[in-house]
């Protein structure tokens, strides 16, 4: 059997794919099984942000492999103990949990909130507003927080205690928070699955408003926007607020799976042993990794992700067969005239790989990605844009 018949009668049937078996790949480049070569703006989605098989992620990871790839949670070990110092470092957090995914991330800072809620201000205070349209992955409980019906349908009873607001709407969600008075306020300062649409600032600035104004615990998840992806460490130093918890993973692992809740001052120690664990939450081969990623996210790389951001935006803004572009840094949506599937399929035949959210194609290229070859990658994209 080929890869694609092994694949479709061996794995459930989750995943719509591409028609599309790659192999390997290096930075920017990846190659499928007949060694056709692209040039990759999706990077696993947001999981490769600093290319495919990074040198020095790998020389960490691999170090670590030869030293102790795992160990329990029941000791101490370096690699975890180190990236949550760097994580700290890089967001004003002050401690942090690990998990494996962004769902996984997801579900811890939903539990600390509820915990933080129900010591402070009762156990019936335990539920979360999250925003319409928003994603927050696909467990029963961040599927209830995801406030997109298509999700729900055939999954019910999901978790209890969700109830989703407009997005930029302040007053609606103000009016909301007084009748329901949540344990917790929930946004993606980008929603990305649900079609790249950053969020005003000042509803961003509002929300952190009335969250210090009545103790509700304010919480961004990071899953996609993080780990220098928006162009700053995180998408809430963007907008210039501080939450009180954070969830990320993607592109935190460098290409190995993990998530993490972050937590600030005021949920710093909320969690005591017990009430919450992970068996591979912290491993060190993939903190080791991690640890090489978050360091080499600085002002530099930074400004360097604006400026690719700023090329895309003006080669595509009010190109041929484009509607509109949205997004923030190298997370970037596209409304194009021809259906985004098409694009999509355009671009791969010409061997570039691009994403879709929603109706929209969607660009997600590694941090560092050549200029030479996104270029390259952009003049494609506006030619199979054309109409
Ligand atoms: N939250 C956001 C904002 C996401 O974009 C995603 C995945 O796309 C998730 C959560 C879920 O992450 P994971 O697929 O790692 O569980």
């Amino acid at each position: 059997m080929d890869i694609k018949e092994l694949d479709q009668t061996y794995v459930a049937n989750t995943y719509k794919r591409f028609p599309v078996a790659l192999v390997k790949g290096k930075g920017s480049l990846a190659y499928d099984d007949q060694g056709k070569e692209y040039i990759d703006l999706g990077s696993g989605i947001a999981v490769n942000g600093l290319g495919i098989a990074d040198d020095e992620w790998m020389a960490a990871v691999t170090a670590q492999l030869g030293t102790l790839p795992h160990t329990s949670n029941l000791y101490y070990s370096e690699p975890c103990a180190q990236l949550a110092k760097l994580l700290c470092e890089k967001s004003g957090m002050k401690k942090v949990f690990f998990g494996n995914s962004g769902a996984e991330a997801n579900e811890g800072v939903i539990k600390a909130a509820r915990k933080y809620a129900a010591e402070k201000h009762g156990k019936d205070c335990y539920t979360i507003i999250t925003l319409e349209n928003s994603f927050h992955g696909r467990t029963l409980t961040t599927l209830a927080a995801t406030g997109q019906d298509k999700f729900h349908e055939l999954f019910q009873p999901l978790t209890p205690g969700f109830v989703h607001a407009k997005a930029n709407d302040l007053e609606g969600l103000k009016a909301l928070a007084e009748k329901v008075k949540p344990a917790a306020i929930m946004i993606e300062c980008v929603q990305g699955e649900g079609g790249v649409l950053p969020l005003e600032a000042d509803f961003v600035k509002g929300i952190e408003a009335l969250c210090k104004e009545k103790d509700i615990v304010m919480i961004v998840d990071e899953v996609q926007t993080g780990n220098g992806r928006s162009g700053c460490y995180f998408a809430y130093q963007t907008f210039g607020v501080m939450p009180d918890l954070v969830s990320t993973a993607k592109g935190l692992g460098g290409g190995l799976p993990i998530g993490a809740v972050l937590l600030g001052e005021k949920l710093k120690d909320v969690f005591g042993p017990g009430d919450h664990g992970s068996t591979f939450g912290g491993n060190p081969a993939v903190c080791a990794g991690a640890c090489s990623i978050v360091k080499r996210i600085d002002d530099a790389l930074m400004a360097d992700v604006r400026k690719k951001s700023e090329y895309i935006f003006s080669e595509l803004n009010g190109a041929d067969g484009v509607e509109s572009v949205a997004g923030l840094g190298l997370m970037i949506g596209v409304k194009t005239k021809k259906p985004a599937a098409d694009i999509v399929a355009g671009c791969m035949e010409k061997g570039v790989l691009v994403l879709t959210a929603h109706e929209k194609v969607r660009l997600l290229p590694a941090l560092n990605i050549p200029m030479p070859l996104l270029e390259k990658a952009i003049a494609v994209l506006k030619e199979v844009c054309k109409e």
